[in-house]
């Protein structure tokens, strides 16, 4: 099959001819129609996280055909359409796994990261940890509810009962949390890089009710007056800079909850305790569960949930993430290998 391979950080993606993977006991083999592009997938090129497989085949928000089935493996069969998330595996014995948290399970191997993933003609998949994909959702409109949708999802329901929300970073995760919140009634407010009008605009299409950078300035909303136009009682953090987690802390209304939504982040400056006082709170989202899937799976065709994709054929990943890293389209990428 044609893959774009990985073969040591900091360089870029080689497309190659690589052997056929083939279904082990209770795997499927899917052809991939789909496969989101991730932030993290950035991450694993410039080396920001440690221990990826290598050579590595990155990728997972796969929406995939089942074109066989291995051993013992029944869940699925032959042109079924199915959606291989970030989650690849799970022990199912260590306490994280018996309480409901095998997001957090120290065995737990990844797609795209520790599997081989998406950015391929074909991939196979533990087929316990898939998705069936809602009908309505064209492949590529599905790809990117896979983790832009699922983690993000995780990250608003870490937020509790929040009526006002910030989006920090307005990419793919952002861009569909926004409608999921709008949906439940809440307010969202987006936060941008200064002077990114388009994004801006793209954020009130979605239903924000003001959308600016993080010191006030917006071309398109209410002007503010050197901060947000309101407190918010949850912010999250898309945007992989740690400067931005302060901030978003002194924009809080006590109670209130900074949720950092990446897997990595650069360094968080220090902050004076008075900006944590009264019950404010900093925490992280660490993957998910097959639980989040199953629930935001059922949700998205109820908002409905409307992605916005730009499509890359497979030979174009390098483009793909570069455009990414410059935040040159709105919403998600999404590679299409079988084009
Ligand atoms: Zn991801
Ligand atoms: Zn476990």
């Amino acid at each position: 099959m044609r893959a774009m391979v990985l073969e040591e950080a900091g360089t870029p993606l080689v497309e190659a001819d690589v052997e056929d993977p083939r279904p082990r006991p209770g795997e499927v083999l899917v052809r991939v129609r789909a496969c989101g592009v991730c932030r993290t997938d950035l991450h694993i090129v410039d080396g920001e996280l440690a221990e990826p497989k290598l050579p590595l085949i990155l990728g997972h928000q796969i929406v995939g055909e089942v074109i066989e089935v291995g051993e013992g493996a029944g869940r699925y069969a032959g042109g079924a359409r199915v959606g291989i998330p970030w989650l690849g595996w799970t022990c199912g014995e260590c306490r994280y796994c018996l309480s409901g948290r095998e997001n957090l399970c120290p065995r737990a191997r990844f797609t795209g990261y520790d599997i081989d993933g998406g950015y391929s003609g074909l991939a196979v998949a533990d087929e316990r940890f898939c998705f069936p994909i809602p009908d309505g959702y064209a492949d590529v409109q599905a790809a990117p509810l896979l983790c832009a949708g699922l983690i993000g999802y995780r990250s608003l329901r870490m937020s509790g009962d929040a009526e006002r929300v910030g989006l920090y970073g307005f990419g793919a995760s952002a861009h569909i949390v926004c409608q999921v919140a709008v949906h439940q009634r809440r307010e969202v407010l987006a936060i941008t890089r200064p002077g990114d009008v388009e994004t801006q605009r793209f954020a009130l299409e979605l239903g924000a009710s003001w959308a600016g950078d993080a010191r006030g300035g917006s071309a398109v909303g209410e002007p503010g007056d050197g901060g947000l136009p309101t407190e918010l009682d949850a912010a999250i953090v898309f945007a992989p800079a740690g400067e931005l987690v302060p901030q978003a802390l002194r924009a809080l209304a006590p109670g209130g909850a900074v949720v950092c939504a990446g897997i990595h982040m650069s360094d968080i400056p220090s902050f004076a305790y008075r900006d944590l006082w009264r019950e404010r709170s900093i925490r992280s989202v660490a993957n998910l569960t097959r639980s989040d899937g199953e629930e935001f799976l059922a949700l998205a065709p109820e908002v409905p949930v409307r992605t916005e994709v730009g499509e890359y054929g497979l030979a174009d990943a390098n483009r793909a993430l570069e455009d990414l890293r410059a935040g040159r389209f709105r919403g998600a990428a999404v590679l299409r290998p079988s084009v």
